[in-house]
């Protein structure tokens, strides 16, 4: 290790030179560099990480300044890209470290092969479900595991939910379809065209405009935290990582999750280790594949 160790003293404290070296070689993918993704970066640069594989095909605006940690009114003027933020955020604690933007949306070959090569772990910080089927299929056939997050605020009036999860889905152990966090059918739409779009909305049925979710910056930290804490407990071996740690602000309380993996799920069951197989670039046409898992499969 090129660098004086000292720095992660603390940490070593904690889980011991072993676990600190595992987590100085461990290369890391982010997907989505939004709220909770760029906490994630963030973190994981204070932790030692020095490899990086950034997804993000987003810019800055100024609607995201209440909780886009490291952006600044500049970079909404400048409409930077949010990947740009994260990169200068991690360089601001590791010059030296590796940071691989792509400033592409997922559904490009360069962000499929960016993420099939490098990054020995995957974090999925997006806001979709096609997202989620997507890097469900890619981290399963690639057998990386994936860590993904999601914050939920409902506020109708009524019952407001104020919280969040993390899945951690490990190859052939567990995936986001077995945690029935992707609903195909929104994905589906999410997938078409926009000739498909259109056609849809000519027959009168679908999903309406997506409107944008609440999002509140400690909400984002609380989650970003416990992501990046079960990614500590996969690299160093501390414990077991947890398969859905949830957070239900409105009670103030954690939830472990003793869910398992689905007996017919086809991520699970058919695709790991599939690699290139896998056809995961399927998904960067434009349209929808015709075999989405549920569908002709
Ligand atoms: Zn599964």
């Amino acid at each position: 290790m090129s660098e004086p160790f000292d720095r992660y003293n603390r940490q070593i404290l904690a889980f011991g030179e072993d676990g600190q070296r595992r987590l100085c070689g461990t290369k890391v993918g982010i997907v989505g560099l939004g709220g909770i993704g760029a906490f994630v970066a963030q973190m994981l640069s204070y932790l030692g990480i020095k490899d990086f594989v950034l997804i993000d095909d987003d810019i800055v605006e100024e609607s995201n300044l209440n909780r886009l940690v490291g952006a600044s009114i500049e970079d909404a003027r400048d409409k930077a890209p949010k990947l740009e933020v994260a990169k200068r955020v991690i360089l601001h604690a590791h010059p030296q470290a590796i940071v691989r933007g792509v400033f592409k949306n997922l559904r490009s070959e360069e962000a499929i092969d960016s993420l099939a090569q490098a990054p020995d772990i995957i974090f999925g910080c997006v806001d979709n479900d096609s997202a989620r089927l997507i890097l469900s299929e890619l981290c399963a056939a690639y057998n990386k595991p994936l860590i993904d997050s999601g914050t939920e605020i409902i506020n109708d009036g009524g019952y407001q939910e104020f919280g969040g999860r993390v899945i951690v889905a490990r190859p052939g152990d567990y995936c986001l379809l077995c945690a029935d966090q992707v609903d195909l059918e929104v994905a589906r739409q999410e997938l078409e065209s926009d000739r498909e779009k259109i056609h849809r909305q000519v027959l009168g049925y679908g999903l309406g405009e997506k409107m944008p979710d609440p999002s509140v910056v400690s909400l984002n930290s609380i989650v970003a935290g416990l992501a990046v804490t079960e990614f500590l407990m996969l690299v160093t071996g501390l414990r077991e990582p947890l398969r859905r740690v949830t957070y239900k602000g409105m009670r103030g309380v954690f939830r472990e999750s003793t869910d398992k993996k689905k007996n017919n799920c086809f991520i699970c069951n058919s695709l790991v280790g599939k690699r290139e197989q896998a056809g995961i670039k399927r998904y960067a046409r434009t349209g929808l594949p015709t075999d989405l898992p549920g569908g002709q499969r």
